[in-house]
């Protein structure tokens, strides 16, 4: 069993401009690729788990979604850096596009992908670690057994009452230097 570091993506890998579905708006968050090559060297795999509503909203296309995560791991595989997995949530319940009209168990804060990224990478969830820039990120780890929660990004203030006990960073890098001094 091997434990893992999940990252939410808008937000937290790239910065979030709502709806990117084009590799011209997708923007890496300084310091992210060292953050995850460093969760490597500490034996953790990086799994992104990701709600892509703008699929099931028709604001772009799951090939567009692919052409994107292409883009990503090239650029992070410059650092040795990929993600391990990758899980997509295209869905939504009020969606535009027919064949994404579910109200799904993939999408946070329910916990489905967790569960994907578990079965398919045999992972520990108990002793693994949730990213995230909102509150349903978290809830959707803590859902499937994950306790070590932590919030980073521009919505701090609004989103950490929503969800006391996670830990609270500005940066991905401050979660690498937690992490590694209370492993
Ligand atoms: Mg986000
Ligand atoms: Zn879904």
């Amino acid at each position: 069993m091997q434990k893992a570091v999940f990252l939410d993506r808008d937000g937290v890998v790239n910065i979030d401009y709502g709806y990117i579905g084009q590799i011209e708006r997708f923007d890496i968050i300084k310091g992210t690729a060292l953050a995850l090559k460093k969760f490597k060297d500490m034996g953790y795999l990086t799994v992104l788990v990701t709600n892509q509503s703008g699929i099931a909203r028709g604001k772009y296309t799951y090939s567009d979604f692919l052409k994107v995560t292409s883009f990503m791991q090239a650029n992070l595989s410059l650092y040795d850096a990929c993600f391990d997995g990758i899980y997509c949530c295209p869905h939504h319940e009020n969606a535009y596009v027919e064949q994404y009209r579910v109200s799904c168990e993939c999408r946070k804060p329910k916990p489905g992908m967790f569960y994907y990224a578990e079965r398919d990478l045999k992972i520990d969830l108990h002793h693994s670690v949730m990213i995230g820039d909102h509150a349903t990120d978290l809830f959707a780890a803590r859902r499937a057994g994950i306790s070590s929660l932590f919030l980073i990004g521009e919505h701090l203030k609004e989103e950490s009452p929503l969800c006391p006990e996670a830990i609270c960073y500005k940066t991905i890098g401050e979660v690498v230097e937690f992490i590694r001094k209370n492993q």
